[in-house]
């Protein structure tokens, strides 16, 4: 039994009509130099949404021109940081009313299950806008005593014109990560969103528009990463490039910012990170937490605990409570009610996780359930569990991004903390236990970002997050965002009477 629900069903229309599918360039819609469109295709079936407008360089020289005319010419930079607040807080509202079409156009895109998309991820990037806009008017250098006889204060700037580029896993929760920060400091934005997902950010964009935003601010181009993401992350014009999506990725953009004019880069890459179950934890909840660590957005996820540690003692019962959570998951239609899981992404998602799931069973790893397609049609996957996971395996290495958790066995603390660290990657890692001081040891000797103890996943506005090693450059959200798109300038004024 995997999802007794809708997957072979008619898929259900979502009932919302695709307003917005040209490029959105100093406040308006427009088609691409070019002419050129590309499909966005919708993940339960592979059919085609709608045709989009498909950027190119020359598109990212329009959208360039428009934010630095915007930024060298304001009024967005120059005016008081509580009118940029209040434009935010505008934003946020209208958020909220559209949170149907929002959710709907992010499931339709992504395969996302509805209810996710409007009860958990419309809200949160709500959040999202109010947390930065506060952060607008509250953003300020500071002074400092000198040797001389000099009055030193810095001030805090915005960079200018953030090119951003983002994946399909979150459409718009990563649009909100990059945007909001960025506009609340001042800056102005030219961003990419991801070729499979489209569609929401250019609603959202248009709402942003409604609520004030001048135009120029912000400007949206859908397209191809070689074409479209590298003429951004290469443009002379742009001073600060912020990227979320994979770490092969994130070297070629790195590459691309040295080689023009250096711009900062700051980067969100993969994980592969490890859930750590000890041997005092109650096991039904510690299986309820991994299998969400791991399934949530269809296994979809950077920070996904895709690493099960399991201490040996508890190790058989929770394999067998692991497997039947995954059995009684439900698959199929985002769209309907109760639904936890829908279609992964796309037919290279697809077809990638299937074939990560064969080098598990050719890797000697033991397949509990899943292992193969759910349905016929459209991109779904039986939710699946491998056991016997040795660290060496191939899909104990590499990030899967999809629905098939992978469970090791563990020793003692010293050995599971060199394994669990034993990766190319950093973003984050969950630890459950009832021991204080094992969650002390645990979260001192993790390098990762974000270390959730007896939580996952938690996200909230305030709390950064970002990668130690091949995870990333930087962290975003929080407080630790806004110095991405800050510059401090030093300013050192005479005293004329030192002493009074
Ligand atoms: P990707 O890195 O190829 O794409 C992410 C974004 O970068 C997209 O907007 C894409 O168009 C753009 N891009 C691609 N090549 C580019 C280039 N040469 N120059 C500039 N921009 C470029 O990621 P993907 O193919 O969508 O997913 C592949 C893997 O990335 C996934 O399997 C997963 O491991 C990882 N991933 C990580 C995250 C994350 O949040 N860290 C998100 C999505 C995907």
């Amino acid at each position: 039994k995997h999802g007794t629900a809708a997957a072979l069903e008619e898929p259900i229309h979502p009932g919302v009509s695709v307003d917005y599918t040209q490029l959105l360039i100093n406040g308006n819609f427009v088609d691409a130099a070019s002419g050129k469109t590309f499909p966005t295709l919708d993940p339960r079936t592979g059919e085609v949404i709608a045709h989009v407008s498909e950027a190119d360089a020359e598109d990212v020289n329009r959208a360039v021109s428009a934010a630095r005319k915007a930024f060298d010419e304001g009024p967005w930079p120059k005016m008081t940081a509580y009118e940029r607040s209040k434009v935010l807080l505008r934003f946020a509202d209208l958020l909220e009313k559209h949170n149907h079409e929002l959710a709907t156009l992010e499931t339709w895109d992504n395969g996302k299950p509805y209810e996710q998309a409007a009860n958990i991820e419309v809200p949160m990037i709500v959040r999202f806008f109010r947390y930065y806009a506060g952060w607008a008017d509250k953003i300020h250098g500071l002074t400092m005593a000198a040797d001389g006889p000099h009055h030193v204060q810095t001030l805090h700037e915005p960079i200018g014109v953030a090119g951003q580029i983002i994946p399909w896993n979150f459409p718009l929760m990563m649009f909100a990560w990059k945007i909001a920060p960025a506009l609340a400091c001042g800056n102005v934005v030219v961003i990419k969103t991801a070729e499979q997902t489209p569609l929401s950010a250019l609603y959202a964009a248009r709402l942003l528009h409604e609520a004030g935003l001048p135009e120029g601010v912000l400007n949206v181009i859908s397209g191809f990463g070689p074409t479209a993401g590298a003429a951004l992350a290469s443009h002379m014009d742009v001073d600060k490039l912020a990227f979320t999506g994979s770490t092969d990725t994130g070297k070629i953009i790195l590459e691309l910012a040295a080689r023009s004019n250096l711009k900062s880069v700051t980067l969100e890459l993969g994980g592969k990170s490890p859930f750590i179950v000890c041997e005092d934890s109650d096991i039904d909840q510690a299986v309820e937490l991994a299998h969400f660590a791991l399934f949530f957005n269809q296994g979809q996820c950077c920070c996904a605990g895709s690493r099960t540690f399991v201490h040996e003692s508890i190790y058989d019962e929770f394999i067998e409570k692991a497997k039947a959570r995954a059995i009684n998951r439900t698959v199929g239609d985002p769209f309907k009610k109760g639904i936890e899981q829908g279609p992964q992404i796309d037919k290279d998602q697809f077809e990638k996780i299937l074939r990560y799931i064969r080098y598990g069973v050719d890797g000697g790893a033991t397949l509990e359930t899943g292992g193969d397609r759910h349905g016929s049609k459209g991109y779904y996957i039986q939710p699946t569990v491998f056991s016997n996971v040795k660290d060496d395996m191939v899909i104990a290495q590499d990030e899967i991004f999809g629905p098939v958790q992978s469970i090791l066995k563990f020793k003692d603390l010293k050995d599971v903390i060199h394994r669990a660290n034993n990766t190319r990657y950093g973003l984050a890692a969950g630890v459950f236990t009832k021991n204080i001081d094992t969650a002390n040891t645990l979260t001192r000797a993790l390098r990762a970002g974000t270390v959730w103890v007896n939580c996952f996943d938690v996200l909230d506005a305030s709390i950064p997050f970002g990668g130690y090693k091949m995870s990333g450059i930087g962290r975003e959200k929080g407080v630790y965002s806004l110095m991405n798109y800050l510059q401090v300038k030093a300013v050192v004024t005479p005293l004329k009477n030192p002493a009074w």
